[in-house]
């Protein structure tokens, strides 16, 4: 793989390396300055320190050389004083010549032996013992020796050569000093006189073999001829050595001399940087720390922004999820409060319109297909509502099955109805749960501003306004839109009122049971009564049913409501057995909400009642469907009791004739709206005919209710109808009145009789 120039990675790693470096920007500094400061004493130690060698090589290597040459004098000086014991006697013996050599040879001398050679043959010598091989050497035949010889007998001068390998045996440096006899008028050459200098022993002596320094030496011919090394290597002469010289009358040596382990190995170098490098280290190492410190706090800083990050993150998160519903993802409660505490209007012209959605069959689905199936229903409906949604529009879900529809628009009514309607169709298209199809639906309240710059009070009004005008809508319907009002409000203000003091009429017995007899169609005698409830309201008078039976249900209190007109219809009926009356039932209407209380059946169980004389009106629009397993068991348990079951209303329910049977009802009572028109109307006195044709087949009594005119009576009569109640034959009456009524009744029966 190439690498490749990625300007990114380059100018990554620029900004990674100013940014590490920024820290250390001082250490590093710092440690320049320390290195070169360091580097610059080292320097100047080392050459210093090199100075004090050198000076300290070259006293060393001249005490040396100021050695050899006083020895080497001093063995000079004992061959001439040999040289001149024979100049005088040059015709001795042999044994002259040993007692001579003994005498001069001194014991701290290197001179190891002494040769004499007149005419250049060497001819005695000394010792005697082991130079024996000597004697005879003629120094002109001898190559290594001729030169020298030669030397010293033509300049007339002392002569140092060697090392010369010696004749018997061993290298010597051999010292010549030529002899010449005075005739009395001439200088005559007699021979040579040789010193043999001992090697080992003269280095010893002049202290070449004590001493610390690599030394060479080298007899210099001529200058510019290579140097002859005789002691050592040449090699140290190419080491900068300290040099001296050797200056001998006959001849001249070079030393050359440096330390055995090389220049600079014992200066205290090591150690003084050793030093200057800890010294350095204790400036720089504080500024490295103080780097480093930075460093972690810029790590710190940065980890703490990071940290800031995730947390404004989650705020975010968390302020997202508080103002959002989980389950549909829509806008919440909070958010459409939020919205209408502080309204960010589109345009200043703009109207806001609220519409407040509730789904009518959301409970019932809930119920049957479980909450699986009711999340898929809140699912699809925010999200049909969000299709809905324009770009200033917002759909809320608010709780349980409600919804916020908000919108925008100059010219709100129209807007607003369009919507209204458009939410309608489409929450009534059909949706799939579990494979079938369901129709939920909804009833929506519409209410808008009517005017632009409403105050905040009035925006948490229009909220208000929408559930009123959904309210309304639920009233009147499912599937259904209703639009706020003002009369809305007032009526609405008015049923709040009335509610308040519903709740004192049931505290302070403000209820009173009226009865409406109920006749035998063919003798026209009283066959029961019913009874009916009235509010003896303390500023309205007596209120009928209509005006507060809304109110009870809606507060939840029409169950108590029976509850109540039940004992005090029981009461009366007590009251009128006892003045000997003939009535012989009494009924009473009974809601939902009575029939679903848990404790009816041990309520009326506990009754002192006689079979036959109390029978329950159930409303055929009390959904017998809905209702249906807890009236399987409750209506059963009722006749149990000896309480009888009426059917009421009949005819404008929705409820199907068969499961209306199935209760097997005592009787069915026809509404009134059915029989008002059957004076004028064929039809319907047939719908009649037909109804009474069922309960004949199904022993079930038929009961018209709403007998206006006698006329009526007559008809009904006629069609075989059984029990016949209305304002032609009574309107409903207190207890009081009943009696009054009963009394009268029987004295025109008897007046008549
Ligand atoms: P409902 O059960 O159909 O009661 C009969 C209603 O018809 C009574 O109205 C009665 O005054 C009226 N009525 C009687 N004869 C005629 C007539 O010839 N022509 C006309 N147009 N109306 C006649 P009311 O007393 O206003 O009661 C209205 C409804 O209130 C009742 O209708 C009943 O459903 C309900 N209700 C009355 N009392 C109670 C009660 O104690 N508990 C419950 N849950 N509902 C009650
Ligand atoms: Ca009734
Ligand atoms: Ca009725």
């Amino acid at each position: 793989m190439k690498f490749r120039r990625n300007p990114k990675i380059l100018r990554g790693f620029a900004n990674s390396v100013i940014g590490h470096t920024g820290a250390f920007a001082p250490a590093i500094f710092a440690a320049t300055i320390a290195v070169i400061v360091v580097c610059v004493a080292t320097n100047w130690r080392r050459e210093r320190s090199l100075a004090d060698e050198r000076s300290i090589v070259a006293g060393e290597i001249a005490t040396i050389s100021s050695r050899l040459q006083t020895n080497l004098n001093s063995n000079v000086k004992l061959l001439q004083g040999l040289a001149a014991g024979v100049a005088v006697n040059p015709t001795m013996d042999q044994t002259a010549f040993s007692k001579l050599a003994a005498e001069i040879l001194q014991p701290d001398s290197q001179l190891r032996s002494f040769a004499a050679a007149p005419g250049m043959v060497v001819k005695w010598v000394y010792p005697e013992k082991g130079n024996e091989k000597a004697i005879g050497l003629d120094y002109r035949k001898n190559e290594k020796q001729r030169d020298g010889a030669m030397l010293a007998r033509n300049t007339h001068n002392i002569v140092l050569t060697g090392p010369v390998e010696l004749v018997q045996g061993g290298t010597a440096f051999i010292v010549r000093c030529p002899v010449y006899i005075n005739d009395g008028t001439s200088q005559i050459f007699w021979g040579l006189l040789s010193g043999i200098v001992d090697i080992p022993r003269l280095y010893q002596d002049s202290g070449l073999e004590s001493t610390d320094l690599e030394i060479a030496i080298s007899t210099v011919p001529e200058p510019n001829l290579p140097k002859q090394v005789f002691l050592g290597s040449l090699d140290t002469f190419s080491k900068q050595p300290v040099v001296t010289f050797v200056d001998m009358t006959y001849g001249r040596w070079t030393l050359a001399a440096v330390p055995k382990h090389g220049w600079g190995q014992n200066s205290g170098i090591a150690t003084f940087e050793l030093y200057a490098s800890l010294l350095a280290f204790c400036v720089v190492a504080p500024i490295i720390w103080v780097g480093f410190l930075t460093k972690s706090r810029q790590k710190t800083i940065e980890k703490l922004r990071l940290h800031k990050k995730k947390l404004v993150r989650a705020r975010q998160r968390l302020e997202y999820l508080s103002l959002h519903d989980a389950l549909t993802g829509l806008p919440n409660r909070r958010f459409i409060d939020q919205m209408i505490s502080q309204p960010t209007r589109p345009g200043p012209e703009d109207c806001l319109i609220l519409i407040h959605i509730d789904l009518d069959r959301f409970k019932e689905i809930n119920d049957t297909k479980g909450h699986a199936g009711g999340d898929t229903v809140l699912q699809a409906t925010a999200s049909r509502l969000a299709n809905l949604t324009g770009p200033n529009d917002v759909a809320a879900r608010i709780g349980g099955d409600e919804f916020i529809f908000a919108s925008w628009s100059t010219d709100p009514e129209p807007k607003a109805n369009a919507l209204a309607q458009q939410i309608v169709d489409t929450l009534e298209q059909p949706l799939s749960i579990d494979g079938a199809e369901c129709v939920v639906g909804a009833s929506v309240g519409v209410a808008w501003e009517t005017e632009p710059a409403v105050r905040r009070r009035d925006l948490s009004q229009l909220l208000l306004n929408a559930d009123l005008a959904l309210y309304e809508a639920k009233k009147t319907g499912r599937g259904r839109a209703a639009i706020f009002t003002e009369e809305l409000r007032s009526a609405t203000i008015h049923s709040k009122e009335l509610a308040d003091e519903f709740n004192h009429a049931l505290d302070r017995d403000e209820l009173v049971a009226f009865f409406q007899p109920q006749f035998n169609a063919d003798t026209l005698d009283i066959v029961g009564v019913e009874t009916l409830a009235r509010w003896d309201h303390p500023r309205k008078g007596l209120l009928t049913p209509d005006k507060f039976l809304d109110v009870a249900e809606r507060l939840g209190r029409s169950g108590d409501m029976d509850r109540l007109i039940l004992q005090k219809a029981l009461f009366e009926l007590t009251r009128w057995d006892s003045l000997g009356m003939d009535i012989p039932r009494v009924s009473v209407n009974i809601s939902a909400r009575r029939l679903a209380q848990p404790n009816l059946l041990a309520e009326l169980s506990a009754l002192p009642l006689a079979r036959g004389r109390l029978c329950f009106e159930l409303l055929e629009t009390i959904s017998f469907d809905d209702l249906q397993p807890v009236l399987n068991e409750i209506i059963p348990a009722v006749k149990e009791l000896g309480i009888e079951i009426e059917i009421d209303d009949f005819g404008t329910g929705h409820a199907s004739i068969v499961s209306l049977l199935r209760f097997e009802p005592r009787r069915l009572k026809i509404d009134r709206e059915i029989i008002k028109p059957i004076v004028t109307s064929p039809s319907q006195r047939r719908l009649v005919s037909s109804i009474i044709e069922i309960g004949r087949s199904q022993n079930i009594d038929i009961v018209a209710e709403g007998v206006e005119t006698m006329e009526h009576a007559k008809i009904l009569k006629d069609l075989g109808c059984h029990l016949l109640q209305g304002y032609a034959l009574a309107r409903p009456m207190t207890s009081q009145q009943l009696i009054e009524f009963c009394r009268t009744k029987s004295k025109g029966l008897t007046e008549a009789g």
